[in-house]
């Protein structure tokens, strides 16, 4: 076996995951991060008592996570223990007083479907088996190889006009469901990854099936947990994590790489690059301009961004028993909210806000008689121009008020004992995401598989990318199959000889 000398760029949970393959594969690998910390996205605040993940919060798939700890020679279960929620999150919405509490029960979901229209809930089973089969095929079939030629997704294209997975997400639900509320507790999913489900494909009605199949799961400590152990995987193998360290070149010598060059000055020799930053920040900023063409469906036009998020952090000084560990609240403008955050690029009138209330499963999260709370405000990404300094503190007073007027949350303006925020302009500075989007590019279907950026880069030879830009995308089960396949390929151009040990 050829050893080869590893740098990943970034780590994310999909640079880390990526880390542990590749040291799995006997190389040497170093992992390079720009902030202090590991975790990317999945970052977390501690305060006074107060402990919030600052990203992902529902963990789904776990296999895939078993599958990662044992290629480490680890056991997920004793290093990470998970524990299942139930319901996994309910559902409010501001137009109407019923609720829906999401779940894995078939009979209880059934009754929730009930409670809103009795011919939809006639239609349950067929929609669960339609979106079981897209799960089956599409995310653990297409979800776990590559596209790396446009054959591969021509391939592709039968089995998706087979399961009806080519039309829009909505429209796939709309098929089976009449009752607006309905279609929208099946629809909303995309928008954990950034999606408009008016505009992703049906593909992504895996994502809702996969919870109530898998379920929905938690560690305690949150999901910053999980990060910690992954970066203990790393350290565990022998690879080195360097933190604080920004990557400004990947430099190369006959279009091959060969050195990661790091603004502290650090220029590490590398045989192979696997870039979990940014895409197009690993295009326009890491690689010289000779190096930097883009894929061809770029050149033509540049990749849609998905949407930003508006991060309000609360530890609270009250107990809200009303909340579940997840709640959403829909507005009553779901549709106009969805296109004002996406493609009208303006914050909107209408509120729909995500509240992750970890403390409720875990007391510890929050300081004695508190609430650790995070609201999460789809809002649109840079390109609408707002001046993030202004819109923040708009934005902070109207969700509090909110949470305390409409919602209910007694007092809470008044119980905050501590306080912080994350807006698009930190997306953009503080993980240097292209236009500070938080999910990545768009997952509609022209920048998916063989049109994302693919796993092995077309132009410089020795680099890859991984995360939620590459193939198969985000989420966090989406990032681990895209260092599951990234691996693959890494692996297989070792043994047809494509990738071997750089020159001095
Ligand atoms: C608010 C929010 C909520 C979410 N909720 C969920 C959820 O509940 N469940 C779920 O499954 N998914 C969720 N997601 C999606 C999920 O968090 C992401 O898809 C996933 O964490 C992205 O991982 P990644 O590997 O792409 O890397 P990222 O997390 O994007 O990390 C990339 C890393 O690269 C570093 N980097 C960038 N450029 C450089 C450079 N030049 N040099 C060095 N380092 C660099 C960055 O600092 C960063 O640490 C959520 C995302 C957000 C934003």
């Amino acid at each position: 076996m050829t050893r080869l000398r590893a740098v990943v760029v970034g780590a994310g949970l999909g640079g880390l995951a990526a880390a542990i393959r590749l040291q799995a594969q006997g190389h040497d690998v170093t992992v390079v991060e720009r902030r202090p910390r590991i975790g990317g996205r999945a970052y977390q605040i501690q305060e006074a008592g107060y402990t919030f993940d600052t990203g992902p919060s529902l963990i789904t798939m776990p296999f895939l996570l078993d599958e990662l700890f044992e290629l480490a020679g680890a056991s997920r279960a004793r290093e990470l223990p998970l524990r299942t929620l139930d319901p996994f999150y309910r559902i409010h919405w501001q137009d109407d007083p019923r609720t829906f509490d999401f779940s894995g029960s078939h009979g209880r979901m059934r009754e929730q479907v009930a409670r809103f229209s009795s011919s939809d809930a006639a239609h349950y089973d067929a929609f669960i088996a339609a979106s079981r089969r897209i799960y089956e095929e599409a995310i653990l079939g297409a979800g776990r190889r590559p596209f790396l030629r446009a054959v591969d997704f021509a391939g592709l294209v039968p089995t998706m006009l087979r399961l009806g997975a080519a039309r829009s997400l909505a429209s796939f639900v709309a098929s089976h469901f009449d009752e607006p509320h309905v279609r929208q507790a099946f629809d909303f999913h995309s928008l954990f990854i950034g999606g408009d489900p008016y505009r992703v494909p049906a593909v992504y009605a895996a994502l809702g099936y996969l919870q109530i199949a898998e379920g929905v799961w938690y560690a305690d400590g949150g999901v910053y947990s999980l990060v910690r152990a992954l970066g203990g995987l790393v350290e565990r193998g022998g690879g080195r994590i360097l933190t604080g360290e920004s990557v400004t070149s990947i430099a190369t010598r006959d279009g091959r790489v060969r050195h990661v060059g790091t603004a502290s000055g650090l220029s590490l020799p590398a045989d192979l690059v696997v870039s979990n930053a940014d895409p197009l920040v690993t295009r326009r900023a890491l690689l010289a301009p000779r190096d930097a063409r883009e894929p061809l469906p770029w050149r033509v036009r540049r990749p849609s961004l998905t949407m930003s998020c508006y991060l309000l952090y609360l530890g609270t000084t009250r107990r809200y028993p009303q909340l579940q560990h997840h709640t959403l609240v829909v507005g009553s403008d779901y549709r106009g909210f969805i296109a004002d955050v996406t493609r009208r690029r303006r914050i909107s009138r209408d509120l729909s806000l995500y509240i992750h209330a970890p403390s409720r499963t875990e007391p510890a999260m929050a300081a004695p008689g508190g609430e650790s709370l995070y609201v999460l405000l789809p809002v649109p990404n840079l390109a609408s121009g707002d001046d993030w300094d202004v819109r923040g503190p708009e934005l902070r007073d109207r969700v509090v008020d909110y949470l305390e007027h409409e919602f209910g949350l007694e007092h809470l303006g008044n119980s905050i004992a501590v306080e912080h925020a994350f807006t698009p302009a930190q997306f953009a500075s503080e993980l240097w995401a292209a236009d500070g989007n938080a999910f990545g590019i768009e997952p509609v279907l022209t920048q998916s598989a063989y049109f994302r950026q693919p796993n092995r880069d077309r132009t410089v030879s020795g680099l890859y990318h991984v995360g939620a830009g590459t193939h198969p995308g985000g989420g966090i089960p989406g990032v681990l199959l895209t260092a599951e396949v990234t691996a693959g390929v890494i692996a297989s151009d070792l043994r047809t000889g494509r990738l071997g040990r750089a020159a001095a």
